[in-house]
């Protein structure tokens, strides 16, 4: 069984259905709205539950459920560049949203692109090109894959029970904190020696690789975008890198499967991670828009160089937590406590 599978009209009248409602009134007024919502990875639903990163992830069975929703209500599944045709259109009419995924992973390949596919409906791959490149250290998957595999790690020489899902899961969420502070990749590469990890072997196991996306550009409802070289929080790049970093990944690109990504999303995306300097430098670079993980929706012709993101959370599967996104509502929340 899964948790949600109440469809809208079962939300009830409680806050949520209250600011649901708010949002829907609120908006229709104004003209067209559209909504980009971003995710990483997806998962059938019964690996879902074991895995010790799941947040990470989306519920196959809940995102088919949400498309075929999306599908019943209106609302028309678009590119980017559809997006920005139909905010600067800015007829009332309109109600489009866009499904990104960034990084890409081996199951955009496997699970998103054909689920999407099947609703006959396009998706954006934003691609850090550093993964198919295999030079990007995916420690966040290594770590959740031994998690997953392993009743017993050893981190920092220590032995750590992790024998049900409730321990892998708190042990991944402790793990991860602690590596960012001191260095993730470094700290990566000693556990998996720790550990007798092979980690060029993992890495082929969950990165998506350039055979797979010479093939997905080939789809029609495919648009692929750039997603930086090395996954580099933008903001904290000295000028010259940061340009280097923006231009590297759109030559890749290139070089690779023959695609002129014009689009952009920014690593991390928040408030920290991108600012005006960056805005400018995506344009610079030669892209047409970028993406951030800023939330909100658009409403009308806006900057396309700091378009609001919403971000899809694993843990939320009920198409109510996705209606506040689609009706600006998340957005709010968010401004009052701070998360933006
Ligand atoms: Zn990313």
């Amino acid at each position: 069984m899964h948790r949600n599978t109440a469809m809208l009209s079962h939300v009830g009248s409680g806050p949520m259905e209250f600011l649901r409602r708010l949002g829907s009134s609120a908006t229709t007024l104004l003209g067209s709205r559209g909504c980009l919502l971003t995710f990483h990875r997806v998962a059938p639903a019964s690996a879902w539950k074991s895995l010790p990163n799941r947040n990470f992830y989306i519920d196959l069975d809940f995102f088919d459920r949400l498309l075929t929703y999306l599908g019943r209500t209106g609302w028309k599944v678009v590119t980017i560049e559809e997006a920005l045709q139909l905010a600067n259109r800015n007829d009332p009419n309109d109600r489009y949203v866009n499904f990104s995924v960034d990084d890409c992973y081996r199951d955009t390949y496997e699970l998103a692109v054909p689920l999407f596919r099947r609703h006959g409906v396009p998706i954006t791959l934003f691609v850090t090109t550093g993964i198919p490149d295999g030079i990007v250290p995916m420690w966040w998957a290594g770590l959740e894959d031994a998690l997953l595999h392993r009743d017993e790690v050893i981190v920092d020489g220590r032995a750590l029970r992790v024998d049900t899902p409730a321990a892998k899961r708190k042990a991944y969420a402790r793990i991860e904190k602690e590596w960012d502070q001191i260095g993730a990749a470094a700290s990566y590469a000693r556990f998996c020696a720790q550990n007798g990890i092979d980690a060029e072997e993992v890495h082929w196991r969950h990165a998506i690789s350039w055979r797979m996306l010479d093939e997905l550009r080939r789809d029609p409802l495919v648009e692929i975008g750039a997603h930086g070289a090395t996954h580099a929080r933008i903001s904290t790049l000295p000028l010259n890198a940061a340009m280097s970093d923006l231009r590297a990944c759109r030559e890749r690109l290139m070089q690779k499967i023959r695609v002129s990504a014009d689009h952009f999303a920014f690593p991390y995306g928040r408030s920290g991670d991108c600012g005006t300097r960056d805005f400018e430098l995506v344009r610079e670079a030669g892209f047409s828009s970028a993406a951030t993980t800023r939330k909100g929706i658009i409403l009308g012709p806006r900057d396309p160089f700091q378009l609001p993101r919403n971000t899809l959370n694993g843990g939320h599967r009920s198409l109510a937590a996705v209606e506040l996104h689609l009706n600006g509502v998340a957005s709010v929340a968010a401004r009052v406590l701070g998360r933006v």
